[in-house]
């Protein structure tokens, strides 16, 4: 069953280039709504399990590497037609083949500092709110 909910995060490059703002107005106004949300910078040990299904993957110690290297924002997002609605808005992986006007379009640089994550499944959505939000920290 779909539900009406994914998870993001705003990635280091991002903050880092000070778009932190700018990503969550484009995300506010293209009507999602702001369920949790909290600014942290992650461990070795967080990254290396939010990213475990990658582990066999050429990049994963990059990919780890990178999401360490500063401060992000992790959210729980609400809207119809969420987790889809939110991969179109963000755009493809690699942001020179993401279409005109898509987040990672405008604000990512390449395929590792891409600005923004979007769940890929209501079932990860789910698991990965989860990781970073308890019960008590999301509306
Ligand atoms: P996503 O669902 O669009 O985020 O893409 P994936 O689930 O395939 O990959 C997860 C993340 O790994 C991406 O968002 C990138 O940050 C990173 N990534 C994917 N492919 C590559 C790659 O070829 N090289 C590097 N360094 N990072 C990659």
């Amino acid at each position: 069953m779909a539900t009406n909910r994914t998870f993001t995060m705003i990635k280091p490059d991002a903050v880092g280039n000070g778009h932190m703002g700018s990503i969550l107005n484009d995300i506010i106004s293209a009507g999602f709504k702001i369920k949790a949300m909290k600014y942290i910078q992650l461990s070795q040990a967080q990254a290396e399990g939010f990213y475990a299904i990658h582990r066999e993957r050429p990049f994963f110690k990059d990919l780890v590497s990178f999401m360490i290297s500063g401060p992000i924002v992790a959210a729980i997002l609400e809207k119809d037609n969420a987790v889809e609605d939110f991969r179109k808005l963000i755009g493809a992986t690699d942001p020179s083949k993401a279409e005109e006007g898509t987040i990672r379009r405008k604000y990512a640089k390449s395929i590792d500092a891409n600005a923004v994550h979007g769940s890929d499944s209501d079932e990860n959505a789910e698991i990965e709110g989860n990781y970073f939000f308890s019960q008590f920290e999301r509306f």
